[in-house]
Order: structure tokens, then C-alpha cells, then sequence
């Protein structure tokens, strides 16, 4: 069996038997991984409390043909501000839960590897409420299906832009208008978060733009996913 070494981020766990768990990270060089952690729901675990989700950790595994065996664990980072409040760590569920469904098994994705840890190092600092909604955006174009926001994404026209619905690439004018409406500041704070602002646009307060903009984010997200998962299935029935 061959050892390896990698750093990752705990994205969810499960029991396996009466002791062990299984552990899927996110590794910066090997994709996501699932791996054995033994012994790790025993009060004496020599793993303690490192892998848990939102963990980011330094590892050693042994490499199995679906599962790999744990046989060191390090913490890079605890996020305990992250894992001790509750609206936090909701947001940082959701990110990780985007993140398990992006992330190939054992297909190397440095870019989404540093955006899941800078997500959670975000998180860790401040409670931000666009936190989620930049996330969520900017996974989305990473994925290649970054919305247009300069003009109507399917007749050109540059406005009045009342709509908006991935499954059309973006924004929509009146004439074109399918999915869900967005007013003119919610557009302005998703140019400024896909446009390279998103650092500053982290620092708005909570506000009624903020919360549309988040629930625009999780529709898309959603939307892109089920996109997703449809056609794993039907590659599955192919
Ligand atoms: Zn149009």
C-alpha cells in the first residue's frame, strides 16, 4: 500500500461500525478523498477532535482501492469561531456541502481546495452576510457557468435587466424575463462580487439587498446542481 501525505478540509463524516468513521476531505493534491479514520469514537482517539467538518488538517494516509486509511492527523486550522456559533457554522455547512458535490472523487482541484479554506478562514474572521452568496457566485464560475450581468443574457439588449435565471446564463430584460425578479441594487452587488470586489462587498452590512442576493445564490447554486446530478444519471443509465 502506498502512504501518502496531503492537506485537506473535513467536509462531512460518517460512523463506520462501532469505533471508526469515515472521513471525505478535500485535499489540495489528490481531489476528494474518502478515508477510514479508526478508533476515532473512542474517547481515547488518537485523532481527538481534528477530524471533524470544517477541520483543515494535515494528513498521512495510506492509499486503499475506495477507501484510504488515516494514520496521522494535524491540525492547520481549528475555525473555532466558525464551530462554536451557530449561524456561522450553518453558512459553513453550506459551503462544504456545495463544495462535496462540486469536488470529483480523487481528481486533484487546487482552485477549489484554496477557495473551500479561504471560505472558511473568511468565516473564521467575521460573520459576513454575503459570506455564502461570494462563495457561491465564485464556485459558479469556477465551474464554468459564471452568470452575465452586463446584458440581457438572451436578446443582448443592456436593460432596464429585471430577471434573472441560470438555466439562461444570467440576467434578463422585460421582453425576455424568465426567472426570478432582481432589482437594480441586487445586480449592482452581484457585478461588484463577481467583478473582483468581493473582498469589500464582504464588508456590507446585513440588508435587504445582502439577503436577496444570498437567496439568488442559493437558487443558482441549486439550480447548477440538480443540472448536475441529472446528468450523472443519466450517464448512469446510458
Ligand atoms: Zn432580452
Amino acid at each position: 500500500m502506498t502512504l501518502y501525505r496531503d492537506r485537506g478540509v473535513v467536509l462531512r463524516t460518517y460512523r463506520l461500525g462501532e469505533a471508526d468513521r469515515i472521513v471525505v476531505v478535500l485535499t489540495e493534491g489528490h481531489g476528494k478523498i474518502r478515508a477510514v479514520a479508526k478508533g476515532v469514537r473512542k474517547t481515547k482517539s488518537r485523532f481527538g477532535g481534528r477530524l471533524e467538518p470544517t477541520s483543515h488538517v494535515s494528513l498521512q494516509l495510506y492509499e486503499g482501492r475506495e477507501l484510504d486509511v488515516v494514520t496521522q492527523a494535524d491540525t492547520l486550522e481549528h475555525h473555532r469561531q466558525v464551530r462554536e456559533d451557530l449561524d456561522r457554522l450553518a453558512k459553513a455547512s453550506a459551503v462544504l456541502e456545495a463544495v462535496d458535490q462540486v469536488a470529483q472523487d480523487r481528481e486533484p482541484s487546487p482552485q477549489l481546495y484554496r477557495m473551500t479554506v479561504g471560505a472558511l478562514r473568511s468565516l473564521e474572521q467575521q460573520d459576513s452576510p454575503l459570506l455564502l452568496a461570494g462563495f457561491y457566485w465564485k464556485l459558479l464560475a469556477a465551474e464554468g457557468v459564471a452568470p452575465l450581468v452586463d446584458a440581457c443574457a438572451r436578446c443582448g439588449s443592456d436593460g432596464p435587466l429585471v430577471a434573472f435565471a441560470l438555466t439562461e446564463g444570467g440576467v434578463l430584460c422585460r421582453e425576455c424575463r424568465t426567472g426570478v425578479p432582481i432589482s437594480a441594487e441586487v445586480l449592482a452587488l452581484l457585478r461588484r462580487v463577481l467583478g473582483g470586489d468581493l473582498n469589500r462587498a464582504l464588508l456590507e452590512p446585513a440588508s435587504r439587498a445582502t439577503r436577496e442576493l444570498d437567496s439568488l445564490a442559493t437558487t443558482a447554486m441549486e439550480s447548477h446542481l440538480e443540472r448536475r446530478l441529472r446528468s450523472i444519471r443519466a450517464l448512469d443509465h446510458g
